[in-house]
C-alpha cells in the first residue's frame, strides 16, 4: 500500500464553482468535490479537509484520532474494508468522535484494471463493512493511487458514489519526515485544499508527529477545518 505508481504533488489550478470544487491534477484528472459545507461556499472561505487513506489502524488510527481531539478538529477517513473487517472496533471509535468514514475500495486494488463486477464487489463490500460499524453508508469513494478513468469514474456513480481525490499531497507514506511533512502541506495549501495523510499501511508515526503543527499553524492561519461527504 505504500507503493504509488505516478506523481501527483502539483495542482495547476483550482477554482470553486458553485457549492463545489473541482480540482484539477497533474495526471489531469478532474474530479467534482463533494458540495462544501455552507461556511466554505463563498470564495476565500479559509477551510482546508484533512483526510486519511489506507485506515483503520490499530497502532496510528487512535493516535491520529488524540491529535484531533486534542485540537477539536474533523477530518475525513478514507478507509479500506479489509482493515475495516480486521479492526471494526476502530471504525466505530472514529465514527463515534465525529469524523466522516468514506469508501476506499476493499483490498486496494487500482480499479482501473478491474471489471466491473470486480469493481462493484471492491465497493459495496467495503460499504458493507463500514455501515455495519457507523450505520451510515459511504457517499464517497476514494479510488487507490487516485485510479481513475471515465469507467471508474461511471461505474462509482452507478453505485451512488462521488469521487473524491485530493489537492495537497505531502507522501507522507514515503516517511520523508516529519518535518517535511508539515512544510509541504504548509507550503501548498490553500482555501479549500483536500490535504491527503494516511493513517494505516505501514509505520505512521511521521504523520501522526506533524500533525499538531500542521494543525496549530493553519489555526493561526485563520482556517477551519470541513469535513468531506456528507
Ligand atoms: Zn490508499
Amino acid at each position: 500500500m505504500a507503493v504509488r505508481p505516478g506523481r501527483r504533488k502539483g495542482v495547476h489550478r483550482f477554482r470553486t464553482a458553485i457549492g463545489a470544487l473541482v480540482v484539477a491534477l497533474t495526471a489531469g484528472a478532474a474530479v467534482a468535490l463533494p458540495a462544501a459545507p455552507a461556511d466554505a461556499a463563498g470564495s476565500g472561505a479559509k477551510v482546508v479537509y484533512l483526510t486519511f487513506d489506507d485506515g483503520p489502524s490499530t497502532a496510528y488510527t487512535p493516535k491520529v484520532l488524540n491529535v484531533l481531539a486534542r485540537y477539536g478538529v474533523h477530518a475525513t477517513f478514507f478507509e479500506i474494508g479489509e482493515n475495516v473487517s480486521a479492526h471494526p472496533s476502530v471504525t466505530s471509535q472514529v465514527a463515534r468522535q465525529g469524523h466522516s468514514v468514506q469508501n476506499h475500495s476493499w483490498s486496494h486494488p487500482d480499479l482501473r484494471r478491474l471489471s466491473a463486477s470486480s469493481v462493484n464487489s471492491q465497493v459495496t463490500k467495503t460499504d458493507r463493512a463500514i455501515r455495519a460499524q457507523t450505520g451510515r453508508t459511504p457517499s464517497c469513494l476514494r479510488p487507490p493511487y487516485g485510479g481513475v478513468n471515465a469507467s471508474v469514474r461511471s461505474r462509482a456513480a452507478a453505485l451512488g458514489k462521488q469521487v473524491v481525490l485530493w489537492s495537497v499531497d505531502p507522501q507522507d507514506w514515503a516517511r520523508p519526515g516529519a518535518g517535511a511533512i508539515e512544510s509541504r502541506v504548509l507550503r501548498n495549501v490553500r482555501p479549500g485544499s483536500v490535504i491527503l495523510m494516511h493513517d494505516g499501511g505501514g509505520d505512521r508515526s511521521q504523520t501522526v508527529a506533524a500533525l499538531p503543527t500542521i494543525i496549530s499553524t493553519l489555526k493561526a492561519r485563520g482556517y477551519s477545518f470541513g469535513v468531506l461527504c456528507r
